[in-house]
């Protein structure tokens, strides 16, 4: 089994979609090992998209993820960092496809409502981030 970090944006807890983002992993099977609801700071948020440091949208992107609470959360299943991104869909709103979270749910490059671990390492790094743990199953 695998465990992938999977967050719930600020503009997913705002729309009233967490609720509907958990319910696709629930249902799809996934093994939920860890959630909770975190107001990031910048130094978290920073580090957290440390990789995008250098892109001309950090500023903004760090100001959107620390605009309100996120719904940060664990979750197990085989191949679930792949499975994870797949269910979450394409970055580009128009790559997005429909039955995916972002293919339904925005327009938008930046508010799309949905995190999701893009490989091992990147989960690891990102549930130790963001959990200590004893807050893990
Ligand atoms: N983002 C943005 N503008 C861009 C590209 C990305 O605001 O031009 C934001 C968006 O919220 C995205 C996040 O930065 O989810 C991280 O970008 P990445 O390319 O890693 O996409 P993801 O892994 O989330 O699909
Ligand atoms: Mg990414």
């Amino acid at each position: 089994m695998e465990r992938t970090f999977i967050m719930v944006k600020p503009d997913g807890v705002e729309r009233r979609l967490a609720g509907e983002i958990i319910r696709r992993f629930e249902t799809r099977g996934f093994n939920l090992v860890g959630l909770k609801l975190v107001q990031p700071d910048r130094a978290l948020a920073e580090e957290h998209y440390a990789v995008h440091r250098e892109r001309p949208f950090f500023g903004e992107l760090v100001d959107f993820i620390t605009s309100g609470p996120v719904v940060a959360m664990v979750w197990e299943a085989n191949e679930a960092i792949k499975l994870g991104r797949s269910m979450i869909g394409a970055l580009k709103p128009w790559e997005g496809v429909p039955g995916t979270i972002r293919g339904d749910y925005t327009t938008e490059v930046q508010t799309n409502l949905v995190h999701g671990s893009d490989a091992p390492e990147t989960a690891e790094a990102e549930i130790a981030l963001w959990f200590k743990p004893t807050e893990l199953l």
